[in-house]
């Protein structure tokens, strides 16, 4: 048994009341091999249910899938420089439907990221959301983010339809972009009016364009030493996603972002980033 992240059953309001982020996408299960370390190994969902648990990601939404097995990386991290090779066993697992994202009771969000993957179905739920937005007042509306990293054709059609949108430097390299100023100036007639387009850049830091069309830049925040970069631009989606959310301003939201990417590159995983 394996999952994809979706609502099931609607919890209630996160701790204190306040409304929660929800994440779609699928969850993988890395195998890190540091050079000159020992293999860490694990092959089963728990876990990956035991990690989301010590973290605190409510899990009550998750779409349990009945086939399909829990897909699985093997990632090798240069001791050197932190730079990662990663070998990836895609399994039959399902995506989330837009049929799993009905059970979505909306008011509980006010934010929804897309890791892009099942574009027409992934389509449809952002319509969704969009149509549930036309009815709220300003301060009910769900905002909702996409990540396209995968430089796939029918995935373009998502970069049209969220209110932010994250594009890897693969993507704008598919394009025939060399830098991240020059993909968002060549791409950002793919958004929608009133969108921004985020692009990060590894040792560059990040660039964006906001909704009245305005350029932003955060140089990177190297650590002393590169440990490992596994994750850097998951960490920094996830950060700029959290201070966009919380109100603060794109620069300060992609400033945030490069620091958390950058502490993240200095420590072996994820503990301690904070
Ligand atoms: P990924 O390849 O994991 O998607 P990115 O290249 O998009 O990561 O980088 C995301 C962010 O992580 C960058 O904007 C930067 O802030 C930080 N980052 C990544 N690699 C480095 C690095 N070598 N040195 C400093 N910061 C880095």
């Amino acid at each position: 048994m394996a999952a994809g992240a979706a609502t099931r059953r609607e919890p209630g309001p996160g701790p204190g009341g306040e409304k929660r982020i929800l994440c779609v996408g699928l969850v993988c299960l890395d195998i890190i091999s540091v050079v000159e370390a020992y293999p860490a190994e694990d092959s089963d969902i728990s876990f990956i249910v035991a990690d989301f648990r010590h973290r605190g990601v409510d899990m009550t939404h998750v779409a349990w899938q009945p086939r399909g097995d829990v897909p699985c990386a093997c990632c090798v991290v240069s001791a050197a420089n932190g730079s990662r090779t990663i070998v990836l066993y895609d399994t039959n697992l399902p995506d989330v439907t837009a049929h799993d994202f009905e059970l979505v009771d909306f008011s509980q969000y006010k934010w929804i990221h897309w890791e892009a993957r099942n574009a027409a179905e992934q389509a449809a739920m952002m319509r969704r959301v969009e149509r549930y937005n036309r009815d709220q007042p300003a301060a009910e509306r769900v905002r909702t983010s996409v990540e396209v990293e995968k430089p796939r054709e029918e995935l373009l059609p998502l970069l049209g339809l969220a209110h932010v949108v994250f594009i890897s430097k693969d993507v704008a390299r598919h394009f025939g972009y060399q830098s991240a100023p020059e993909a968002l100036q060549g791409l950002h007639s793919r958004i929608q009016p009133g969108a921004t387009l985020i692009c990060a850049w590894a040792e560059e830091g990040a660039d964006a364009i906001g909704p009245s069309g305005e350029l932003v830049h955060s140089d990177a925040f190297p650590p002393e030493t590169l440990v490992d970069t596994l994750g850097a631009g998951d960490t920094f989606n996830a950060a700029v996603i959290f201070a966009l959310s919380a109100g603060r301003t794109l620069q300060d939201a992609l400033t945030f972002g490069c620091q958390i990417a950058g502490r993240k590159c200095g420590i072996q995983g994820f503990d301690g980033i904070v």
